[in-house]
This record gives structure tokens, sequence and C-alpha cells, in this order.
């Protein structure tokens, strides 16, 4: 049966397959338009301060370039360490200036030595109406860095995040294991609540 509370689609801000995957587990039902399908193909200049200022910039951005009638759905999402202060945080994509791998190298790299471990991945989700209101969740998840990759699921920092709920990292689970307790899973169901 269909849910009234929930649009009937939904343009997502995003090229990332896994986060679409992600967010249609959650938005179970609604039709998922992915941004460039949906006609957009500009650059997004993330320069928020904070993962819901961004996840709010990339949101707007789309939804008055493509001036649509369907809501737009933004993440912007990262890995905070507290040894390191919460770096990387918002820089998390751009932390090294290469890949996923090469961030993961980084990662490691600066925390040798260091016997404090403990991090989070952070998410912001916002849901930007035609209209310009919107409507914005959190999410968080919490776990140590490993010493090296175990697991070669997922993406980003997923084969370095060993996670508090689920006893092994994020490289290690299955989608639907990371996706009960993801940041984003987190992020989307506070949203979700909102709607
Ligand atoms: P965004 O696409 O601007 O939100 O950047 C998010 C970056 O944070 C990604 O490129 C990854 O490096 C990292 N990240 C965010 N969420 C996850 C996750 O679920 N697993 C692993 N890395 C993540």
């Amino acid at each position: 049966m269909k849910n009234p509370t929930l649009p009937e689609k939904i343009i997502v801000a995003s090229s990332n397959s896994h986060k679409i995957a992600e967010i249609g587990s959650i938005f179970d039902g609604v039709g998922l338009i992915s941004m460039s399908e949906a006609g957009f193909a500009g650059e997004i200049e993330e320069n928020g301060k904070t993962f819901a200022e961004n996840a709010l910039i990339k949101a707007r951005t789309v939804s008055v370039a493509l001036g649509c009638a369907y809501p737009v759905l933004a993440d912007d999402s990262g890995l905070c360490v507290d040894a390191l202060g919460g770096a990387p945080g918002i820089y998390s994509a751009r932390f090294s200036g290469g890949g996923d791998a090469a961030n993961r190298a980084l990662l490691l790299q600066k925390l040798r030595g260091q016997d404090d471990r403990k991090a989070h991945f952070s998410c912001a989700v916002c849901l930007c109406f035609p209209d310009g209101t919107y409507i914005c969740g959190e999410g968080a998840t919490y776990g140590n860095i490993l010493y090296e990759e175990r697991g070669s699921g997922g993406f980003g920092y997923d084969s370095l995040f060993l996670s508090d709920d689920l006893k092994k990292s994020f490289g290690e689970a299955s989608p639907e294991e990371k996706n009960g307790v993801s940041h984003r899973f987190r992020a989307l169901k506070d949203l979700r609540s909102k709607l």
C-alpha cells in the first residue's frame, strides 16, 4: 500500500550507486531518480562548513537548476576520527586528493602509533521541495579505525571501520547489515519521521 506521507518520486542529488541503493531501502516504494537521469549535469560547489549545510547546498542547487515538480534529496557524509580532532569530516572524499584507496592509506598513516582509534561516520540529509521549503535529518554510527583493512565490500573507509553495532568492519558486512546501522540509514529515518 502507498504511504500517503511519502512523495511519489524523489530526485537524488548524487550519482553514487551505493548511496542511492541505501536510500531506496529506506524510502521503499518511492520512485528514486538520480540527478543525471533527471538531466542535471552541473558541478556543485560544496562550500558549507557542516554536513547539514553541504546537504542543503546540494539539494537546493539541483532543485533550482531542474525547476521540477519533485522534491530533491541530498546527503553529505563523512568520517570523523577523534584522535584527528574530527578530521577528515566534511573533507572525507577529498582527504588525500586521490581516490578511496589513497584516502584509506592516508588515514592509516596519520594514525600510525595512535592507540585512540575511536571514530564515527556522520550524515546529514536534506529534502528540498519545489516551493523552496526543506526538511533535514541527521545520523551517526560509531566504531574504531582498524590497523589494517578488513573485507572488500562497501566503499570509502568501510574496510577500515570496525562497527560497534556489528562487531565487524563495514567492509565485511553485507549491504543489509550495514544499512541497518549506518549513519545514512539513521539520518534518513530521522528525516522520514519528520515528513
Ligand atoms: P560525500 O559524497 O560528499 O557525502 O562524501 C562522503 C565521503 O565520506 C565518501 O567519499 C567517503 O570517503 C566517506 N563516506 C561517507 N559515508 C561512507 C560510508 O558509508 N562508508 C565509507 N565511507 C563513507
